[in-house]
């Protein structure tokens, strides 16, 4: 695949805002429609009817779901087990904090994947993994059996002393959190202070937290005059789009932001709302501390986080089959394959992991180059935004995913105009997840 169309990609998930594909119109996108007759017509040939069970129903998870039922002509069986009736989208989740969009806005059922794609769904929590015998048990008392299985179940927060994320929100998994957080907001004294933290990297949605700050002192500039906004990096710099966040704490939010790296939050006294840090302690009146992050903890008691950190789950990114144990599967947040944890990418991964799967099934290899590609949106104000996105490609000397440099991309200054794209980015994106 050359540089060129390596573009085209981009331009496809910015431009055309990433319809729903076909399983061919997908490959074809990425250059690899010559294998495709193969695999649909050999899951055709197979006797028995194959089952692949999806726990967690995220970008990652709810992708995979349907593009399996998709790309099978609904030969195989796909159940999709998750927590919880409604997901909460991260992604926008920033803009309930100055009022530009509402929670109800970014809930979304799992209806479509039921109904429309024969998604089987169980709303229950996956308590234990048993790869040796491909068993999967439940809180619900239930196990189930599988052919394959893909995890999907996204982050977990590391422990801070003394901070409780019930009374000091972390608001980086949406739903009722951001509102909690949103309230503390609303509510803030006039002349008051916000205390926020960034965790170190890796953690999901690099821009995420410095896009944070900038909704939030777009909040306070527009309903809290004089209102100072403390961000305690525990990182030594910005670490995406420097120029566009530093612009922003720098002039658009002059004398509201005060930019603190090489900031780890090191203890938390919740009650009386401090921070503790090498830089000194911080106080607020409302506070938002995002914890360091890992795999979510199935990743850890099934034995899968087996990166050099011992957070991560590694997966052959061919397939995103762990390599810990056979026949699970990786994808979304938890993997450690050195793309960014973030929704988009999680969606492509999704693709690539169930076109893997389809080919695993029928005694086919996985396809030898696949290719994702990612993209944020980061509003920097309540009308404008800027954007990042990244291709990533096969390496087959290293075995990894490796950015491609000449195919990276990035907004030159935030505009009305990114910010009214972001929308129609995200209107696709989730349509292509749950719709
Ligand atoms: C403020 C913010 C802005 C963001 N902006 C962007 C952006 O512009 N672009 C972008 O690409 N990404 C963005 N992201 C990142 C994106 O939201 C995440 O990377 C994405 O949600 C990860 O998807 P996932 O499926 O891996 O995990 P999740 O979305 O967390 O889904 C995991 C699911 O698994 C379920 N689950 C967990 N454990 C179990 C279990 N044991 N049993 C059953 N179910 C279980 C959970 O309930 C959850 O529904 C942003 C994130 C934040 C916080």
């Amino acid at each position: 695949m050359t540089v060129s169309t390596q573009r085209s990609l981009i331009h496809s998930a910015e431009e055309t805002m990433m319809p729903t594909l076909s399983r061919r119109q997908f490959l074809q996108t990425l250059g690899l429609g010559a294998g495709l007759c193969v695999a649909p017509n050999l899951v055709r040939a197979a006797t028995t009817r194959q089952h692949v069970i999806v726990v967690g129903g995220g970008f990652a998870g709810a992708t995979a779901a349907k593009y399996l039922r998709l790309w099978s002509n609904n030969s195989i069986d796909v159940t999709l087990i998750e927590a919880n009736a409604n997901y909460y989208s991260p992604i926008l989740s920033n803009l309930v904090l100055n009022g530009q969009r509402s929670l109800s806005q970014l809930a979304f059922s799992y209806t479509a994947l039921s109904q429309q794609y024969g998604v089987r769904v169980i709303y229950s929590s996956v308590t234990q993994v048993d790869g040796n015998n491909h068993t999967v048990s439940l809180s619900n008392q239930q196990a189930l059996s599988y052919d394959r299985l893909i995890l999907a179940p996204g982050i977990e927060f590391l422990p801070i002393t003394g901070l409780d994320s019930n009374i000091i929100p972390h608001a980086w998994k949406s739903g009722a959190q951001i509102q909690q957080l949103q309230q503390q907001l609303a509510a803030l004294v006039a002349g008051g202070t916000v205390v926020m933290s960034i965790p170190p990297k890796p953690y999901r949605c690099p821009p995420g937290p410095y896009e944070r700050a900038c909704v939030i002192a777009d909040f306070l500039k527009r309903n809290k005059p004089g209102a100072k906004l403390i961000v305690l990096d525990a990182n030594a710099s910005i670490l995406v789009e420097p120029e566009i966040f530093g612009n922003a704490f720098n002039n658009t939010y002059a004398g509201i932001v005060q930019y603190i790296p090489n900031a780890p939050v090191q203890e938390v006294n919740s009650n009386t709302k401090v921070a503790m840090t090498p830089m000194g302690e911080f106080k607020g009146d409302v506070m938002n501390i995002i914890p360091p992050q890992r795999a979510n903890s199935i990743i850890h008691s099934a034995g899968l986080a087996n990166d050099a950190t011992k957070q991560w789950a590694m997966v052959n990114p061919l397939s995103y089959e762990s390599t810990a144990m056979a026949g699970i599967h990786v994808i979304g947040d938890a993997q450690a394959t050195g793309q960014p944890k973030a929704g988009h990418i999680a969606n492509s991964e999704a693709k690539v992991c169930a076109d893997a799967i389809l080919r695993l099934l029928t005694g086919a290899q996985p396809y030898s180059a696949p290719v994702t590609n990612s993209a944020c949106y980061s509003p920097i104000s309540s009308n404008t935004a800027s954007w990042l996105t990244a291709v990533y490609a096969y390496d087959p000397n290293t075995k990894t995913m490796q950015s491609i440099p000449a195919a990276f991309g990035a907004s030159s200054a935030a505009s009305t105009k990114n910010y009214s794209k972001m929308f129609d980015w995200s209107t696709n994106l989730f349509a292509d997840t749950f719709a």
